[in-house]
């Protein structure tokens, strides 16, 4: 738990993290999921009785899943929060509480001569994402170490029996995406043009004109209301959120639901600036990917995001790629070319 933070020998760190620990505490807010938050031994929540929780973790490491020299800390912490809240808008859950558990290299706890420390700063990202989507932090932990890394662990609930799942899709079902894909490849490749041509420097800057290109990549919307409301009007068999790339994780959906899909090139979104294979490919756009039943209404937007048919689920081949990408010169077996991060 974030109280862990007080016993300064434990952690190798002094009576910063302590006052770090009072000015996280007073920015939480409060919320009836939560009965108590930071400051005892355990976090203790509270769900209806009609629901059961969805647990779900993700571990972000410096020079795989970011890097403390390219990326803003206040992006670090907001990303670190949107991979869990987007798993949870995957299920259909609704956020009770987030933990965050922190490893941390010394001088990125101290306090900076602009008066402010990179895991202040980390945590202002992390809460500005927590508040739009009413997610209490109720707890964590943070610890001297070599390599910077953030634990994120969120917790949800779900009415019974009724989460989105994996394993929902049949031959026949629709195949939908909620928004645009390969944004946040295209940021990521414009934030490593950056860093490569500011060798020596210890933080890339961002110029101005470049801010709304990098948003996808930096500050990622998990679809929290969209995948509520997938949930809750029965409109997906299955879904899944995409963080590896659509290639690898209809391949996913795929898998659990022993089914094969096609997917029609010409249909699928592509962010402004992307080419096909950052939209096929690249990760951690956190859109949705589900799948709906033949003769199914579904809406063109969901709470201002388009969603948008892009191929159908078939039976499944055996012995033959599990996706089938339908072009203009004829189909094609779409290979999982999922995210490999900064590898
Ligand atoms: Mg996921």
């Amino acid at each position: 738990m974030l109280n862990g933070m007080a016993e300064g020998g434990k952690t190798g760190m002094g009576g910063a993290e302590l006052e770090l620990l009072r000015q996280i505490r007073g920015r939480v807010r409060r919320s009836a999921g939560v009965a108590l938050g930071i400051g005892d031994d355990c976090a203790l929540l509270r769900v209806r009785p009609d629901e059961e929780i969805a647990v779900t973790t993700d571990l972000s490491i410096d020079g795989r899943h970011f890097h403390v020299g390219w990326h803003p800390p206040e992006s670090v912490g907001y990303r670190t929060l949107a991979r869990g809240l987007s798993d949870l808008a995957a299920m259909g859950a609704r956020p009770l509480a987030a933990f965050v558990s922190l490893g941390l290299p010394k001088e990125l706890v101290k306090t900076t001569r602009a008066g402010r420390s990179w895991v202040s700063r980390f945590y202002d990202g992390l809460l500005r994402l927590a508040e739009e989507h009413k997610t209490p932090l109720a707890g964590g932990d943070l610890a001297e170490s070599p390599l910077a890394l953030a634990d994120i662990v969120l917790v949800g609930a779900v009415p019974r029996g009724h989460a989105l799942l994996r394993s929902g899709a049949k031959p026949g079902d629709a195949v939908y995406v909620t928004g645009a894909l390969g944004g946040a490849a295209v940021g990521l490749d414009k934030l490593a043009g950056l860093a490569e041509a500011s060798t020596g420097k210890k933080q890339v800057r961002i110029p101005e004109r470049w801010r709304l290109l990098l948003q996808p990549h930096l500050y990622p919307q998990p679809r929290l209301v969209q995948g509520e409301w997938l949930r809750r009007y029965k409109i997906a068999a299955a879904a899944i959120d995409l963080s590896d790339g659509l290639s690898t994780d209809l391949a996913h959906i795929c898998e659990e639901s022993g089914v094969s899909a096609e997917v029609n090139a010409a249909a699928i979104p592509i962010s402004a600036g992307a080419t096909l294979e950052q939209a096929l490919h690249g990760g951690e756009d956190y859109e949705l990917l589900f799948t709906a039943r033949p003769g199914k209404r579904v809406p063109v937007s969901l709470a201002g995001v388009a969603v948008t048919r892009i191929g159908r689920i078939t039976e499944a081949r055996r012995g033959k790629a599990p996706i089938t990408l339908l072009t203009a010169e004829g189909p094609r077996p779409l290979a999982r070319r999922g995210w490999e991060h900064f590898v």
